[in-house]
């Protein structure tokens, strides 16, 4: 496993851990002061700096990316409103590519109206094949442009609202499903918070392998936690065993950036982001 004590060189940033105290320009700024070579931004904080304003600064700074937040939420209530989440979903794949993103990472969406808290209807199952269907549509115009799509299963607890793919190998068959002959362009981002708990997760993660593995993101699960979304911990905090999983992970053949990503309203959010960037990278040498 890579030595992560003397160097964060793998640290990438996902620019939602420091969203309320910086603007993506500031972001990008902070990231020089404090060597970080790699973001992940969220396509607002893109659209809030304009995409080719985005680009230049990224590239004027010399960043790399490690994936773009987000694509997904396919399931809608209609077949027009399916339509246009997959247009959206054009549009963040040619955002990705002109950034020069490895990877669009895509939270896949749940029942319909349900982020909204009012959900169309309860079947999952429909869901799930809206799901399949999405993707296999998106990748094929994804593949025109060379921008591999990276499925992120999430916690269950955001079955409903956001996301019906909620296990490594949940998703990893729909990556089978959508590309059988394992052709490329499709994999998966792991992220700890959404799977540590899975007694399934290593043989899951050896299932990946190297061309599944398009991103790994790290931060922490606290006990007590107060928030279904905003209260993510720092690595270091919580009950996730971040090494081992890293270790899992390598071991399947990943080499790339570890993206540290903490949404934490309470806690992160409001501390100076210098902070927060310096113990990100105090605690990726010490807890990753
Ligand atoms: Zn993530």
């Amino acid at each position: 496993m890579r030595d992560f004590s003397r160097s964060h060189d793998a640290l990438s940033l996902n620019t939602a851990t420091v969203r309320k105290q910086w603007r993506l320009p500031e972001i990008v700024d902070a990231c020089a002061r404090h060597g970080i070579r790699t973001i992940a931004p969220w396509r607002d904080q893109v659209a809030d700096c304009g995409l080719a304003r985005a680009g230049e600064l990224i590239r004027a700074h010399g960043l790399a990316l490690s994936g773009y937040c987000r694509g997904g939420m396919f399931p809608a209530i209609d077949a027009a409103a399916r339509r246009a989440a997959l247009e959206d979903n054009f549009r963040a794949v040619d955002e990705a590519a002109a950034l020069g993103s490895p990877c669009l990472v895509l939270v896949v969406g749940g029942l319909p109206g349900a982020l909204d808290g009012a959900p169309a209807h309860r079947d999952l199952g429909r869901a799930r094949g809206e799901v399949r269907d999405g993707v296999a549509a998106l990748l094929e115009y994804a593949r025109e442009a060379a921008m591999p799509l990276a499925i992120e299963p999430l916690h269950p607890m955001y079955a409903a609202d956001r996301s019906c793919v909620n296990t490594l190998e949940q998703a990893l068959d729909l990556c089978d499903a959508v590309d059988p002959g394992r052709g490329g362009g499709v994999g998966v981002a792991i992220d700890v918070y959404h799977v540590w708990w899975d007694p399934k997760l290593a043989a899951q993660v050896a299932r990946a392998g190297r061309d599944r593995i398009l991103a790994f993101h790290v931060c922490d699960w606290l006990v007590r936690t107060t928030d279904l979304l905003l209260d993510r911990g720092m690595m270091g905090d919580g009950v996730i065993d971040i090494p081992a999983i890293r270790r899992w992970v390598e071991g399947a053949g990943y080499r790339g950036a570890c993206e540290v990503e903490i949404f934490s309203a309470g806690n992160w959010w409001q501390r100076p982001g210098d902070e927060v960037l310096a113990t990100c990278i105090a605690r990726f040498g010490s807890c990753v």
